[in-house]
């Protein structure tokens, strides 16, 4: 049984200006200890996902259909206080801001405790044992004597750092981190990735990562799906992604990592914004911002497809796409260039220009 299944989820806010459907009939499923990676830019649905599996939409926002299986049981079925015991025990979130995360009031160590003695039944001095133990396996110096300092005398870099032990205190079988090192800077981030895979995997624990940034995910995991306007566009191992690209839009995404030795003399970035959700465009919603749309792109709505069978996508499918390529064959194709020597290294695609009729 796959520790996460999530069947044809629908979510919908209800504002002043329309009815949003920020994320439209999403199916994906997480194994146990698997890294899953969910990436897009702002407005693709990403962190609703995220915040979905918490039952954590409020209003006026609606879950307004699918199922949320964990671990077989249905999230969206079990009651507040059932999901309570659920969220930080088995289920626990990392955000972006680890200030909003701690409370600055108490001490990183106590706050930590606390969740440990609520959750594990744990004597106040096991919790605070075990909080020194975590505080040192995710990389804060003198662990012992930072236990009792306040947040504001943590550094950016140890604050994540000790969201990712308060996330881990626990033994959570999913972690859903949603961009948890946006505001750090490149050198902490690459390292504070490599601790919370790391620590993942000794504690297998799977983890479902929201995140902007490509590069991002080839640090930390197995497997991706690419999400553009509430919808996936792209599901992929995360190599074969890299490797092989099927989708317009991933190879725009992959045009915009930044690297070290890059010899574009500026990065390609993909052209218009994210569309209204209130109002999407016809067809193919990337169409408008797509440089291999044709006229059929506005009228069809392309399902996620088997790139390899042309049949439609399962939970199952290893590499699925929505292009109408897969389906019915665009007249001109799709033609991009893809040179990378591996997920770890960095990518670079590129849309190739200048050999299609306009
Ligand atoms: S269906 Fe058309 S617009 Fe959509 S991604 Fe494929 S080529 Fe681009």
């Amino acid at each position: 049984m796959a520790l996460l299944e999530v069947k044809d989820l629908t979510v919908r806010f209800y504002t002043q200006e329309g009815v949003v459907t920020a994320v439209d009939d999403l199916s994906y499923r997480i194994e146990r200890g698997e890294k899953f990676g969910v990436v897009g830019e702002s407005g693709a649905g990403k962190s609703v996902t995220a915040l979905s599996v918490l039952r954590l939409i409020d209003s006026p926002g609606q879950i307004e259909s699918g199922e949320i299986l964990f671990k077989g049981e249905n999230l969206l079925e079990m009651s507040e206080s059932e999901i309570r015991s659920i969220r930080g025990d088995e289920i626990s979130m990392i955000f972006q801001d680890a200030q909003t995360a701690l409370n600055p009031v108490y001490t990183v160590g106590g706050q930590i405790a606390e969740a440990i003695e609520h959750h594990l039944d744990y004597s106040s001095e096991e919790a605070k044992a075990r909080t020194i133990q975590l505080l040192d396996r995710v990389g804060i110096p003198e662990a012992e004597e930072r236990f009792s300092d306040y947040p504001h005398e943590f550094s950016g870099g140890m604050q994540q750092r000790a969201i990712i032990a308060m996330a881990l205190s626990c033994d959570p079988d999913l972690i859903v981190a949603d961009e948890p090192t946006t505001a750090l800077d490149v050198t902490i981030e690459a390292q504070i990735l490599d601790e919370l895979r790391e620590l993942a995997d000794e504690f297998d624990t799977a983890i479902q990562l929201i995140t902007h940034d490509l590069g991002v995910i080839a640090e930390v995991c197995d497997r991706v799906m690419v999400m553009y306007a509430g919808k996936p566009v792209e599901k992929a191992p995360v190599e074969e992604l890299y490797y092989d690209p099927k989708h317009p839009y991933t190879v725009g995404l992959m045009s915009s990592i930044p690297r070290v030795n890059d010899k574009r003399e500026r990065l390609q970035t993909i052209p218009g914004v994210m569309p209204d959700l209130v109002e999407l465009p016809s067809g193919c919603s990337f169409h408008p911002r797509c440089p291999f749309a044709e006229e059929k792109c506005t009228r069809k709505e392309p399902p996620l497809t088997d790139v390899e069978s042309g049949a439609e996508a399962t939970l199952d499918t290893e590499h699925a796409a929505a292009c109408l390529e897969y389906t019915e064959g665009l007249s001109q194709g799709l033609t991009y260039s893809v040179e990378t020597t591996g997920p770890a290294d960095g990518a670079a695609a590129g849309y190739v220009e200048g050999d299609r009729d306009e």
